[in-house]
């Protein structure tokens, strides 16, 4: 139909044209529609369900949802060619939406059949990073290495060591370790040697917690390392399942809350009885 014209339209560019930072974008969270049809179009033999391509276009998803698009796309990247195209597109329409910071996270994968290995993964997107920056967007963007927690200790122990390397080699590019993926698969607490010697080794700690209630046995241990910032923590709070404990130990230490593309009621905010003394960091949806 006719595009009509509202005040919407001009709080969006307002907002759009706003200089911001955004401190959580999962890499494969973040493809667009757009970048997901050249994938789709690069490889037709991959028949994407029609049901799926409403569920990649779609603007709100639950997080099982969000688990099935997670899917999809690693059957769309999996060669180097591929990761550095959906990195620049995503770096290119931050840039866009008018981020001046971008800390991109993602979890290094490998393909057998393509020879794509996790070290020339996290190498393409640093490199889409260094193309971007060479191409002269007005975008700074640096890399967290993502541990899946699905993965056990060993595969945790290995990504945290390519990160340590990349971040010795890379001129300040990867500045964390993220931990991630389906909350409730694995044990938070059975990958703390390895978020200890990311620690050690001057990578900063972002640890996606509490995501799903009752996990309080788990929140305790990975806040005592304690990580540098929070991904959700939806369920810290006693009333929604977790505990005051947990509560006390990220007043103590101001870490700072974020969320990402999931569309969940941001509870964790119920966290703030006194504002000035928490920061909560809000990544935009996309
Ligand atoms: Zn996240």
């Amino acid at each position: 139909g006719p595009t009509i014209i509202t005040m919407e339209n001009e709080a969006d560019l307002f907002y759009r044209q706003m200089p911001k930072v955004e401190l959580h974008a999962h890499l494969n969270g973040s493809v667009s529609f757009s970048t997901i049809e050249k994938l789709m179009a690069r490889k037709p033999h991959l028949n994407i369900e029609h049901n799926m391509t409403a569920i990649l276009s779609g603007q709100k998803r639950t997080l099982d949802e969000c688990f099935q698009v997670f899917k999809v796309i690693h059957q769309l990247i999996d060669t180097e060619e591929d990761i550095l195209m959906v990195a620049k597109d995503v770096i290119r329409e931050f840039a866009e939406d008018g981020v001046k910071y971008l800390e991109l996270r993602t979890t290094p994968r490998e393909d057998k059949n393509t020879g794509m290995t996790k070290r020339s993964y996290v190498q393409t997107v640093i490199e889409a990073i260094r193309q971007c920056k060479n191409e002269g967007l007005d975008i700074e963007v640096r890399l967290l290495v993502s541990v899946d927690r699905r993965h056990g200790v060993e595969v945790a122990m290995k990504t945290v060591k390519l990160a340590e390397d990349f971040m010795r080699s890379t001129d300040g590019f990867v500045v964390g370790l993220d931990l991630s993926g389906d909350p409730t698969v694995g044990h938070g607490g059975d990958l703390l040697p390895a978020l200890q010697k990311a620690k050690n080794c001057g990578l900063k700690l972002s640890l996606h917690l509490s995501e799903v209630p009752s996990q309080v046995d788990e929140s305790e241990l990975l806040l005592n390392i304690p990580p540098d910032r929070i991904g959700h923590g939806t369920f810290l709070h006693p009333e929604v399942g977790g505990a005051q404990s947990l509560v006390d130990k990220v007043m103590k230490n101001n870490t700072p809350l974020g969320k990402n593309t999931f569309d969940f009621p941001f509870r964790s905010l119920d966290l703030v009885n006194n504002p000035g003394k928490f920061t909560a960091i809000l990544g935009s949806d996309r």
